[in-house]
């Protein structure tokens, strides 16, 4: 960035516009939206100019500027055709630290003015310093039709309440969001609509609501598998809105990006070896926060409800009366079977599809052996790469068959993502030799081919050399064809 956008004060300010052409008055039309002082210098004006210096809109000077003409201008625009009375209008400019720009001249301008979108006092600026003005006006004119005509209305009303607002909510962190609601909900509206009674009886409402004690509440967000893409716009809405963030270890850090760059962060990672949190303190933590008048924002990895001890917190919550609210978010499985284009459930084929846990308090949990080893059944284990060896040994046992195809994706879109494809006979050393160490899905009993559909490439295959003996070490290669998948 070579020029920093920055909003001057040109209140009776005094302004130059050295010219009298068609460009000059571009600019003065420009200044004419704001109080300032204008004068023109230059010989002669054309029409337009004259018109306006006749009705007082501003003073014309019959000559050109010498340098001490800019004595007390706070602003000089050049466009008069002659580059040497600018090169010194730039020089006096400098010399005096006035900002000058000389139209069609970056070499002598300190500043440049931006395409507009003016809704006075709400105002945006474009600029692409003088690269792409064409571009400039793209976005200006997508702006225009977005931002309807009169919102102005709602920053002009803001500025009479202001001060109202900040005599009765001594709380910076109360007062946004009392502006958030007003600039949401019904007083909006009714601004807009242009209802004058209106908006100031939904004020005042939001005003008296606004001056009680705050009362805590808690969104239970589900954040996704990893890519900030996935977020959904509700969840994104809640983090801009949450002052406190409960934040799991599963959340991608790049989540936080889209919560107040002032929100408090609370890390509560569970992690299954490092330091952890406990659920109690996690759940005292969400009571505490919300009871002290805080919007908290839980941010769960995947979807809140699933594995995810929504249960707990919300019990917890239920038991203190506070009021929350559940986000949901796209699952692991979801994400990671999108990622690879797995079909998780298959026409007359695959009629269920289940999402189990490979962890329990003492190891693999006690599943429905029989039902999770049948020739039809497909399903996803989460937590499970600890628990894998116990995993493919007890369905093997219940009568699964050896061949049943599985599916490993660690970080699903993540940057590190990785997909592996392996037999459930294979799942142990395809873990081993993918060094696989989770966050992982396995998927069982689905894969490709029974779909009608090719693996895609970038999905590893692991495939045990043939005639070796089973349980050896190194017992795993990894291919790239099409066979057996
Ligand atoms: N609530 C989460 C699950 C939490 S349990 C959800 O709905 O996805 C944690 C388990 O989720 C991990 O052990 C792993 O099995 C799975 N998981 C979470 N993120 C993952 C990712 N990006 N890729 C693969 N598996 C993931």
């Amino acid at each position: 960035m070579k020029y920093f956008p920055l909003f001057t004060h040109l209140d009776a300010a005094e302004v130059l516009v050295a010219g009298g052409g068609e460009a000059a008055l571009q600019k003065v039309r420009l200044l004419l939206k704001t109080t300032a002082r204008i004068t023109v210098m230059a010989p002669s004006l054309n029409a337009a100019l004259r018109a306006l210096a006749e009705s007082s809109a501003l003073t014309h000077v019959p000559r050109w500027p010498g340098p001490a003409d800019l004595d007390r201008q706070s602003l000089v625009y050049a466009a008069t055709g002659d580059r040497a009375l600018e090169e010194s209008l730039f020089a006096a400019a400098r010399a005096r630290g006035i900002p000058i720009n000389v139209v069609d001249a970056p070499e002598l301008s300190t500043f440049l003015t931006p395409a507009i979108v003016d809704r006075d006092p709400i105002v945006v600026a474009i600029g692409t310093e003088g690269t792409a003005p064409v571009l400039a006006r793209e976005i200006k004119s997508r702006l225009e039709s977005w931002l309807p005509a009169n919102f102005g209305a709602l920053g002009q009303r803001a500025r009479l309440l202001r001060r109202r607002v900040a005599a009765r909510i001594k709380d910076p962190a109360a007062r946004r969001q009392l502006w958030e609601r007003l600039f949401k909900g019904a007083f909006r509206r009714a601004v807009l609509r242009g209802a004058s009674a209106e908006a100031e009886r939904a004020f005042a409402r939001e005003l008296a609501a606004a001056a009680s004690p705050r009362i805590g509440r808690v969104a239970l967000i589900g954040c996704g598998p990893g890519d900030p893409d996935l977020l959904t716009l509700q969840a994104v809405q809640r983090l801009q809105e949450a002052d406190v963030l409960i934040v799991d270890r599963l959340v991608n850090p790049q989540i936080l990006e889209y919560a107040r760059r002032d929100a408090r962060r609370i890390f509560v990672g569970k992690s299954p070896r490092g330091p952890a949190t406990s659920q109690a303190e996690i759940n005292r933590l969400l009571v505490a926060e919300a009871a002290a008048g805080h919007v908290v924002a839980r941010l769960k990895g995947g979807d809140a409800l699933i594995f995810g001890r929504a249960a707990e917190e919300l019990a917890a919550l239920e038991a203190a009366h506070i009021a929350v609210e559940v986000v949901p978010g796209i699952t692991a499985a979801h994400a990671c079977a999108a990622r690879f284009r797995l079909p998780l459930t298959l026409r007359e084929r695959v009629r269920q599809f289940s999402l189990v846990t490979g962890s329990s308090a003492d190891g693999l949990p006690d599943l429905d052996w029989r039902a999770l080893a049948a020739a039809e059944a497909a399903f996803a284990v989460y937590m499970g790469i600890g628990s894998a060896p116990l995993l493919r040994e007890q369905l093997l046992a219940a009568g699964a068959r050896a061949d049943t195809p599985v599916v490993i994706v660690q970080n699903g879109t993540k940057p590190q993502e990785r997909a592996v494809a392996t037999r459930l006979r294979d799942l142990t050393q395809a873990i081993d030799e993918a060094a696989i160490s989770g966050p992982a899905v396995i998927f069982v009993g689905l894969d490709w081919a029974a779909a009608g559909l090719a693996r895609p490439p970038e999905v590893e295959l692991f495939q045990r050399r043939p005639g070796r003996q089973p349980e050896r070490p190194g017992d795993c290669i990894s291919v790239s064809t099409e066979a057996i998948l």
